[in-house]
């Protein structure tokens, strides 16, 4: 057997009985436990791997064939599956056993899908890099001296790597883009209430989402089509129906698509970048399609609104780790409190505790107002703009990132200056619209770097469609 690249594929030759689901699986944790040189998986299900294999070879056999009948996925250690380890990449839930799986979990099983193991990430999905977690970084299966981009750089790196067809990661501020660009995959932040948050770990609840990395925009379709739906379970979730995102739409239809100048003309984007990007919008001037710049004056406001919004909500979901419930707990300390401090100073890391004390200090009384409230108004402000541009636009393009991965263990130590690696991606959070990064083909200084395509809330469906057809 070989390691596959594309599920339909895969599929096709499971169902002609080239290979059992047994063997498929066998097959792929003997992958990821001897060709795993990037970091990428913490743990494999072995156990629960073969029985869902069981299931899905006896499916096959009485012809009852699933939407993801043997897809070899993995999924952020973020995501909640019974009985299975889930840590956050944190030391604060060493060893933490889930007692019920996320829904998302739920929908891909019922399809057949097979959950082969556990992701690296930054801990609690803080961080650009993968480097912040507490099993080591992750390495770019294209450069390992490179990172794979964060946080959901264990399921970008698994995925390019070949070590699984497809992999769940979430995204708050670009953690399914970013690394996806980073590691030359593709990856889909569906819009905000498309699929259902229960059972993932929460960082910034008004941003998260799920979504899947694959290899192609197909199997990115298949998968969100799969996992998306309203689920009693989060009371966000939306009750739309799902349309069939896989049934990708190959219409010449002529769009319009805007890209924001302030994005373009901004002092950090790489030079090749952008030169790709200007090309890129020159290609799809040639097939037909309108592309016009805008202006979006409000370019410099999004990190530091994005991280006020973000790292409050976080100090507030994070304050459920003291020792008493979950995971860790600090030994020998003397008294509740001190249960509660040594906890927290010993199971946090660096970074977490940072954006604790900046959410927290950002919702103090003193402060509350010219920080939050502020950046509560500014979030507004975005949206209607954005909205404004997508009364005009079906799209808006940009590059996902302005540069592409970085040295591991990067000179980057000021922290703000890795902020700024999100600049193009948390416009789509703080929005809840849906928006999808895909690969350029050429490569630049030898690693990768992507496009990243925004459309209306709820026009996923669109948005796949022209991606696998133009990006
Ligand atoms: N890189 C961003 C951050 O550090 C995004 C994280 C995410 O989307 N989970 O917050």
């Amino acid at each position: 057997m070989k390691v596959f690249r594309s599920f339909q594929d895969l599929q096709a030759r499971l169902f002609n009985n080239e290979f059992t689901c047994e063997e498929l699986v066998r097959f792929y944790l003997n992958e990821i436990k001897t060709n795993d040189n990037y970091n990428a998986f913490i743990e494999t299900f072995d156990e629960s791997s073969y029985e869902q294999a069981k299931i899905v070879d006896r499916d096959i056999l009485n012809n009852k064939k699933k939407r993801l009948s043997g897809l070899i996925i993995g999924i952020k250690d973020n995501i909640c599956y019974k009985n299975h380890v889930v840590t956050a990449s944190s030391l604060i839930l060493k060893d933490f056993k889930s007692l019920y799986s996320a829904t998302v979990v739920n929908k891909l099983i019922e399809e057949g899908a097979i959950v082969i193991g556990r992701l690296n990430c930054d801990e609690f999905a803080m961080g650009s890099a993968n480097e912040n977690t507490v099993y080591g970084p992750v390495k770019n299966p294209n450069d390992i001296t490179k990172v794979s981009g964060g946080s959901s750089g264990g399921s970008a790196a698994a995925v390019a790597s070949g070590l699984c067809l497809v992999a769940l990661g979430s995204d708050t501020g670009g953690s399914i883009r970013q690394p996806a660009s980073f590691c030359g995959v593709v990856g889909i932040k569906p819009t905000y209430s498309r699929v259902s948050r229960f059972g993932l770990i929460a960082y910034a609840s008004s941003f998260d989402q799920i979504g899947p990395i694959a290899n192609n925009v197909y199997d990115t379709a298949l998968v969100l089509e799969v996992i998306s739906g309203h689920d009693s379970n989060d009371s966000t979730s939306s009750k739309r129906t799902v349309p069939a995102y896989s049934k990708l739409n190959a219409s010449s239809e002529k769009m319009k698509i805007a890209y924001m100048s302030e994005c373009i003309d901004h002092q950090g984007l790489d030079k090749k970048i952008k030169e790709k990007f200007l090309k890129k919008v020159n290609d799809l001037q040639k097939n037909g399609h309108i592309v016009e710049s805008v202006s979006f004056p409000y370019l410099d406001y999004l990190v530091p609104t994005y991280y006020v919004l973000s790292t409050a909500e976080a100090s507030s979901n994070l304050s459920r780790f003291d020792g008493i419930n979950y995971g860790y707990r600090a030994e020998n300390s003397e008294s509740l409190e001190e249960t509660y401090i040594n906890t927290r100073t010993q199971g946090f890391g660096d970074e977490v505790k940072r954006r604790i004390m900046l959410g927290t200090f950002v919702l103090s009384s003193g402060y509350h107002d010219a920080y939050f409230t502020k950046a509560q108004k500014i979030r507004r402000i975005i949206k209607e703009n954005v909205e404004e541009i997508f009364s005009n636009y079906d799209f808006i393009l940009s590059p996902t990132t302005p540069h592409v991965a970085f040295p591991i263990g990067n000179e980057i130590t000021d922290p703000t200056q890795m902020y700024l690696e999100d600049i193009y991606t948390v416009l789509a959070n703080l929005t809840g619209n849906p928006a999808i990064s895909v690969p350029e083909s050429e490569k630049e200084y030898g690693l990768h770097h992507s496009y990243q395509l925004m459309s209306k809330i709820f026009e996923e469906d669109k948005l796949l469609s022209f991606a696998n057809k133009y990006l």
